[in-house]
């Protein structure tokens, strides 16, 4: 690539981000980085109408936790700033005229009601109204106004819009990097507003002149941006700019049949699709994603590395994206997926750095537990033992509870299964065994109570799975000795002696 790579995230701050949103803005990252170029973000607030408070710090926010970060954006001011359209407003209006001059563009003064009045009588006749050179001549505009009539009306300060005067019965040949080459008929495009009466720019026009004069090389968005790919050839055209190049990305679909991922499958499916927690929505860092989890899953939702790999660091991902790879077709979003690529996370942090976090869980989600102790030391051992089961810091709550309080309750099927008879005597022989070993580790431990068993005749059976009842009040846990030794005895024997006295003699 000759021209300095610059890649654009633009999202419009009515609401949070959602996941789409999130993979957009990593493709256009990892474009940006493989190719040493600049990742921009630019917040399209032309509408005003649909502005919602704090959006655009949550998309800010998002964007540091999934740890790709902008290189110019709102904050971090470069040449091309500022970088909220509503801060450019003075510039759009300029090259709406401009186009006008040019008769590449008109003013057009027809009412809603007048518009909405064509729509519906088109409509009654079976037809669609379209505002283009079918019947431009026909409205109220500056090519069917004589110039008194349009000099009049300008100078009463009659509201008016600028539209886009899309040619006639001319073939458009348009190139996107992932479908390849499109076919358009102009005539089945309509004058699209570019400049509207409250004095903002559409998207349409803010978008062009901003890609423009930022110096975007690749426009990367998603599909449902496509349909406008025709009006936005036609207005570099007009301009006499150099277009981008443009990759549209494959939408995001359902996990179950077809259609568009939204907000409610989520909520359905009992999971977030959001990167942040918004009002009642929870978001995938509340919900115990890692972030680099996260963005590996995104990474591989419409683009895939042509090998088996899947699990890539964010510089192996910039080393190996392409747009070649993304696909045309939707991608199927799978939580269950998500779900993998949390565990694997999970078990490449180090247990000192899981055991703060879970701490934190702890402190903050279970403050009505008396724990036994919260002591990082322990909790990094526990956490060795139980992490390979886990895929989130919470589930070490669920798998490892007993290692933090004396079993209060004994799992009923287990306890038909493994407490016999005879039991209580067993247990009450293994009380001064454990009493009398000095060095308290899992293996010693192990050595001494199997010995002591088969110098008894007594069978495993007869002991091990009683044993690990009364310890974990449960089947359930790692290697038993593991669990006695970072107990430790007296609590081991403490637990034994509890057992006795709750479950039948
Ligand atoms: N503001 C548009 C959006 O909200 C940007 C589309 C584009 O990237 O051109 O997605």
């Amino acid at each position: 690539m000759n021209e300095k790579v610059r890649v654009r995230f633009a999202p419009s701050p009515t609401g949070p981000l959602h996941i789409g949103g999130v993979r957009t803005a990593l493709f256009n990252y990892l474009f940006a980085k493989r190719h040493k170029g600049d990742f921009i973000l630019r917040i399209e607030d032309t509408d005003q109408s649909r502005y919602v408070e704090g959006a655009e710090q949550y998309i800010i926010n998002a964007l540091n936790w999934c740890g790709i970060p902008f290189d110019e954006g709102p904050g971090k001011e470069s040449n091309c700033g500022p970088y909220r359209q509503s801060e450019r407003k003075e510039l759009y209006h300029q090259y709406a005229l401009r186009l006008v001059e040019e008769g590449k563009a008109y003013y057009a003064f027809d009412t809603p009601e007048r518009l909405d009045f064509h729509r519906k009588d088109h409509e009654a006749k079976g037809k669609t109204f379209i505002y283009n050179w079918h019947n431009r001549l026909k409205l109220s505009n500056s090519l069917s106004l004589s110039p008194l009539e349009l000099k009049a009306k300008l100078n009463a300060g009659e509201d008016y819009v600028i539209r886009f005067k899309s040619p006639q019965d001319e073939q458009l040949v348009l190139h996107d990097l992932i479908r390849g080459r499109i076919n358009i008929d102009t005539n089945i495009l309509d004058d699209k507003v570019l400049f509207k009466s409250d004095g903002m720019p559409t998207y349409h026009l803010a978008n062009i002149v901003d890609d423009h004069l930022m110096g975007i090389s690749h426009v990367i968005r998603g599909e449902e941006w496509l349909p406008s790919l025709a009006l936005h050839q036609l207005l570099y055209d007009a301009f006499g700019w150099k277009a981008p190049q443009f990759a549209h990305l494959p939408l995001i679909m359902k996990p179950v049949g077809k259609g568009k991922l939204s907000k409610r499958d989520g909520e359905k499916g009992g999971f977030p699709v959001f990167p942040l927690s918004w009002n009642d929505s929870i978001g995938y860092k509340e919900a115990g994603y890692l972030p680099e989890a996260l963005v590996n899953f995104l990474a591989l939702l419409g683009w895939n590395p042509g090998t088996e790999q899947e699990l890539f660091s964010l510089d192996e991902l910039v080393q190996a994206f392409s747009l070649d790879r993304v696909n045309k077709s939707g991608a199927r979003f799978d939580p269950e997926k998500a779900k993998w690529y949390n565990h694997q996370y999970l078990q490449k942090k180090s247990n000192p750095e899981l055991a703060e976090w879970f701490l934190s869980y702890v402190q903050e989600n279970l403050t009505s537990f008396s724990v036994r102790t919260l002591d990082l030391d322990y909790l990094t051992k526990v956490i060795g033992l139980i992490k390979e089961r886990a895929t989130f810091v919470s589930d070490f709550w669920e798998l490892g509870s007993y290692f933090f309080l004396t079993p209060s309750s004994y799992n009923e099927k287990a306890v038909n299964k493994a407490w016999k008879a005879e039991t209580s005597e067993i247990m009450e022989q293994i009380v001064p065994l454990l009493e009398k070993i000095d060095a308290f580790e899992s293996s010693n431990i192990e050595t001494i109570v199997k010995t002591w068993i088969a110098d008894q005749e007594l069978s495993f059976g007869k002991v091990m799975p009683p044993l690990r009842l009364v310890i974990v009040g449960d089947m359930k846990g790692p290697h038993l000795f593991d669990i006695l030794e970072l107990l430790g005895k007296e609590e081991s024997v403490h637990r034994i002696k509890t057992a006795i006295s709750n479950l039948p003699n």
